[in-house]
């Protein structure tokens, strides 16, 4: 019986031993030897950079710093390394196609459930990291919150993607951006879950508050999708509401007036640049207001000349403005003309959102600006700038390398080789590395915790 005690209580200290080991190991070291070192703010890139990443996080950035014994190198001196991209304005779970539903994205609320949709986002996550987008702001026409699903499983660890932004849907009054017959309004709901219908005052508070518990981080206000839209009162609501949950309000605007609506109640950010003015601009400038513009190209498989010739007018005027731009692009198409020319393969999720540099280019808007809103205006305007984008100590390694140099060409962003996120490669040497991302449970749940 002593014997046995003894026995015990050794096996009970070599197991506090061991857990007091464990407990006690500092996270792994990462140093990245960086050729070229952007950093977007100002527009201006240091050479021979060493990033010493502790962990999730960047703990040190300095020319030839001291690398820790034991510590993992990974050598890109020959590349341009610069903070992950932001898409600024995307759908990931909704794909509306000619085939069979003719462009009619009511027909795909109809026809793809909610499960697929949260799959097809999972996987449009994956191809934008694969092109170096590390946030995405994704804004509504998720279906039943696949958004703040996929968010929350990238964050728990069960696979790769991009940090999420969730609006969950959208909250508009009634009819949302729908003209729905009164047979798919009323009788079969077909509204929710694309829409959120909300009239009043108080229907604005409980959708919002809706929206929130369910996982949003932003919220998306359809402004003036029908003619009876929503007034300054009625934004400033939203704007208090959302800031209770530490949310900041996006509006979906598609005419002059709405838009005006939007600025005068001091809205985070307007959705879509077709309806604004320079007078908006010129506005929006003064208030600091971000501008998702959605500046679609004119491509094979997408756009029309002259559509093209306005975007690229009004995203000149905002940038001549000097309104705080994003790169957003408002994805939420497909069709089987979206095909490498040359090679006849086809495109990624993230080679079509990268496309949009086709606008910028033709805006003749300077590399280092449209690196800016790809970057730093992205993350504020993400709300997560305290955490995300700087490529400071304690700010999260969320880091990209390209060869070239995307101050000089732009184009170079086309070419991503290395994806870090949360200070895990994903990809090196331009091949996808995920093996680390994929996890059979919540492994990044804080323990007991069960808020989304
Ligand atoms: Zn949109």
């Amino acid at each position: 019986m002593k014997k046995r005690t003894g026995m015990f209580c050794l096996l009970l200290l070599v197991v506090l031993a061991g857990v007091a080991t464990v407990q006690s190991q500092p996270a792994p070291i990462t140093a990245i030897k960086a050729g070229r070192l952007i950093d977007p703010e100002t527009g201006t890139a240091a050479t021979n950079q060493v990033i010493l990443i502790e962990g999730e996080k960047i703990k040190a950035v300095g020319p030839n710093l001291a690398i820790p014994a034991g510590a993992v190198v990974i050598d890109l001196s020959k590349l341009t390394l610069l903070p992950g991209l932001v898409d600024a304005h995307t759908h990931m779970a909704i794909t509306y196609k000619e085939q069979p539903e003719n462009n009619y994205y009511y027909l795909t609320y109809i026809m793809e459930s909610t499960p697929l949709r949260a799959i097809q986002a999972a996987s449009n996550g994956i191809q934008l990291l694969n092109s170096g987008f590390t946030v995405v702001r994704d804004v509504g026409n998720n279906a039943l919150y696949a958004d703040a699903a996929l968010r929350q499983a990238i964050e728990q660890g069960w696979l790769p993607g991009p940090t999420v932004i969730p609006s969950g849907p959208m909250i508009g009054s009634t009819g949302g951006q729908f003209w729905p017959t009164p047979e798919m309004y009323k009788y079969h709901n077909i509204m929710f879950p694309e829409y959120i219908d909300a009239n009043s005052p108080d229907e604005i508070v409980r959708a919002i508050r809706e929206n929130m518990l369910f996982g949003a981080k932003t919220i998306k206000l359809c402004i003036d999708c029908k003619p009876w839209g929503y007034s300054v009162e009625d934004i400033k609501l939203a704007i208090s509401e959302a800031a209770k949950g530490g949310c900041k309000v996006e509006g979906h605007v598609q005419t002059a007036e709405g838009a005006q609506r939007a600025i005068d109640a001091g809205i985070h950010m307007v959705g879509h640049g077709n309806a604004l003015t320079p007078e908006h601009h010129r506005q929006m400038a003064l208030k600091g207001i971000f501008l998702n513009g959605t500046d679609t190209p004119f491509m094979p498989y997408r756009g029309s000349e002259q559509a093209f010739k306005r975007t690229v007018a009004s995203l000149r005027d905002a940038w001549e403005k000097k309104v705080p731009l994003t790169f957003s692009t408002d994805l939420d198409y497909w069709n089987e003309r979206m095909k490498n020319e040359k090679t006849g393969e086809w495109l990624t999720r993230g080679d079509l959102t990268i496309a949009f540099l086709e606008t910028w280019k033709e805006a003749g808007i300077p590399p280092a600006d449209i690196l800016r809103a790809m970057t730093i205006n992205g993350y504020k305007a993400a709300d997560v700038i305290k955490e995300r984008g700087p490529i400071k100590p304690g700010f999260y390694a969320d880091l990209i390398a390209v060869a070239g140099d995307p101050l000089t060409d732009i184009d170079a962003l086309h070419n991503v080789q290395f994806v870090m996120k949360n200070g895990m490669v994903f990809k090196k040497e331009g091949v996808m590395t995920p093996e680390k991302f994929f996890h059979p449970g919540p492994v990044r749940t804080p323990s007991g915790r069960w808020t989304r």
